[in-house]
């Protein structure tokens, strides 16, 4: 039976194969599909790669990534830990946002990947990724409140690019993460009692 390395292995080359958003597939250097442990108790969500994620071929990378590792180490976690990617998984021309057609194009093979993963807890960062999976949601009024739906629990939380340059946003999103233990162990012990 295949591992969960190799299935997430064969979704990217599927990607590739199924000609997905074939014009920023040609203005993009490469594809950047996601990184860390196929075996995640958490998965980190975010837009779409910027320019050094396009560069390296690895999602969060750059200033927010540096800001999301940060956060990370602040609960005592590492990028190994956990599986971060993002809804778009080539870099929009510009950084522009990704369009609604771009994200409905990728969501198959990121709902897919979350299938492999199967993690207990999915964080979403920024609007984007929170209104992939639950549309009718606003960001302001529910970062830091885990969400079940699905099947599944969301922690909609802002995107760390928006608060690099902002004081209370950053202290805002430092105390959201600070939640994230306590939220998978209520999950775990929830799916032990039943
Ligand atoms: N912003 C994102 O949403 N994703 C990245 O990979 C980098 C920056």
């Amino acid at each position: 039976m295949a591992t969960k390395q190799q299935r997430l292995d064969e979704i990217k080359t599927s990607i590739v194969d199924d000609k997905v958003c074939p014009e920023l597939a040609n203005t993009a250097t490469q594809l950047v599909f996601g990184d860390g442990n196929s075996a995640a108790d958490v998965v980190f969500i975010g837009e779409a790669p910027g320019k050094n994620e396009d560069l390296e071929g690895k999602p969060f990378v750059g200033a927010s990534g540096k800001l999301l590792t940060e956060m990370l180490e602040s609960i005592s976690l590492k990028r190994q830990d956990v599986y971060i990617t993002n809804i778009v998984k080539y870099r929009p021309p510009n950084n522009r946002d990704p369009l609604p057609d771009e994200k409905l194009a990728f969501l198959p093979y990121l709902q897919a990947q979350l299938d492999v993963i199967d993690p207990d807890l999915v964080v979403t960062l920024g609007r984007h990724s929170l209104n992939c999976f639950l549309p009718d949601l606003s960001i302001s009024q529910v970062h830091g409140q885990p969400k079940r739906y699905k099947g599944r629990v969301y922690l909609p939380l802002f995107h760390p690019a928006a608060a690099l340059y902002n004081g209370s946003m950053r202290q805002t999103l430092m105390e959201d993460f600070g939640r994230i233990p306590a939220i998978i162990n209520t999950i775990k012990s929830d799916k032990e009692n039943i």
